[in-house]
């Protein structure tokens, strides 16, 4: 194929966050009989629901004891989180079909382009390199990665053939760059894509996710927790069962509802398999996933966590096919409350090694001291500083160090406000020009995130 448009840009490809798409359970006909996520508890499974827990409740409201309540609980939301349900062998329960947007920003209908401006702060992109030069990947976030990955594949031919480009850029947002590292690692010597731009990216996951798994919850923010899990308008349903507990029922209670989570909705997804983090995957699948029933599941995710374990030889690859990655990163957070990983420097949601592609971080509150040298593990360039003023940030550890931004005190919720960060997107995305964090003053390695006053 060659190139027949001579506009200059590349055609964007965002592929956004868990919060970004929709899916349906549908019909055999393709009829959509409920939402799948964001996760709906409808009206019917929430009186089954609270059917199921009437006499369990009595007894435990007379008696003070769980007796048995805390385990129906579990079972009935484990049945109105249903259409969520993966089996084990990592394929949807249902018919899960996710919304999708197989034209440019330019041509979709009103509504879907309204809808994607309202998930990502994508307009100014897509006045520079024109709508019909932007595009939007869905998928399912609580889904198989790879059944992404080859939808990706393909919807990476439609751009090409839509837009007459024989290149794509990818925008890889937040767990958006799960399935990126994933499709690196499977089609990057397909030569279609000419950079990666990871926004706020989990490129090696979240440590939010494994805590979770771990049951490393902080139990007095548990509403917080609840919400995060199952949506605002669910949590505040079940957060409502909450108050008329008992104290000593109230943790089984949480531990339960999160414990029913992880074990019907988040184990059995090969996608929330990536956003364990390479280092505590290994212990983590053994324990979720190690039974014979979850093999082909295992060998799946055991591959995403290879490709996660060593970005260099990920990047190495990346780059002989002629692709550059980038990464826009924030820092010096603390984790999410509900967690209890409260020493990690991350943006709050997405740790910052995993964003950096494991550069170094002292531990939040500290710095690497006086004595500290830069490792250049892999920048060789001796001439190159990468410890930021503060120092406690050694990016020369990342798998990217001259192409990866940092942001102090930027959260992954506020990153439509950071400015700056979203003006380098759009530079980096719009052509090759700039190329690394040395070339443009306007965009140094480390930055403050400052919010603009209203
Ligand atoms: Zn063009
Ligand atoms: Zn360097």
């Amino acid at each position: 194929m060659e190139n027949t448009c001579n506009c200059g840009f590349y055609p964007t490809i965002v592929v956004p966050g868990i919060g970004n798409c929709k899916a349906f359970e549908v019909d055999e006909n393709g009829n959509r009989l409920r939402s799948a996520w964001p996760p709906d508890i409808d009206p019917a499974a929430m009186k089954k629901l609270k059917n199921a827990l009437i006499f369990p409740a009595i007894r435990m409201f007379v008696l003070r004891h769980d007796l048995g309540f805390t385990k129906k609980t579990g079972q009935a939301l484990a049945e109105a989180l249903d259409a969520l349900v993966s089996n084990p062998d990592g394929q949807y329960k249902h018919n899960i079909q996710v919304e999708k947007y197989d034209d440019s920003l330019a041509k979709c209908s009103e509504k879907d382009r309204g809808f994607i401006y309202r998930m990502l702060p994508l307009k100014p992109l897509g006045l520079e390199i024109g709508e019909d030069h932007l595009f939007y990947f869905a998928f399912t976030p609580i889904g198989n990665t790879l059944d992404s990955v080859e939808r990706l594949r393909a919807f990476i031919q439609m751009v090409k053939e839509k837009t007459g480009h024989t290149k794509v850029n990818l925008a890889a947002v937040s767990l958006g760059a799960t399935i990126t590292t994933a499709y690196l690692d499977t089609y990057v010597s397909d030569g279609d894509i000419n950079r990666v731009v990871g926004v706020v990216p989990a490129f090696d996951g979240s440590m939010t996710v494994s805590d979770i798994m771990k049951g490393n919850i902080v139990y007095d923010d548990y509403e917080t927790l609840f919400v995060e899990l199952m949506g605002k308008k669910n949590a505040a349903k079940v957060i409502k069962v909450t108050k008329l507990l008992p104290k000593k029922v109230l943790r089984k209670f949480i531990q339960t509802v999160v414990e029913t989570i992880v074990n019907t909705v988040i184990v059995n997804s090969s996608t929330m398999g990536g956003l364990v983090p390479a280092h505590e995957y290994e212990q983590l699948s053994k324990k979720l996933i190690g039974d014979p029933a979850h093999a082909k599941l295992k060998e799946e995710t055991d591959r995403w966590w290879r490709a996660r374990a060593d970005f260099p030889a990920l990047i190495a690859k990346a780059r002989k096919s002629g692709t550059e990655v980038f990464s826009l990163c924030g820092y010096n957070v603390q984790l999410f409350k509900i967690v209890t990983s409260d020493k990690v420097s991350s943006d709050m949601v997405v740790h910052s090694a995993s964003e950096s592609m494991h550069a170094h971080f002292a531990p939040l509150g500290e710095t690497f001291g006086a004595d500290y040298k830069q490792q250049n593990t892999n920048c060789k360039n001796t001439a190159h500083n990468h410890i930021n003023p503060q120092n406690d940030v050694d990016a020369s550890v990342g798998a990217i160090p001259d192409t990866t931004w940092y942001w102090r005190n930027s959260e992954h919720e506020q990153t439509a406000e950071n400015m700056q960060m979203l003006d380098l997107m759009k530079f980096l995305l719009k052509n090759d020009q700039i190329k690394d964090v040395f070339q443009d003053p306007a965009y140094p390695q480390f930055n403050e995130f400052v919010r603009e006053k209203k």
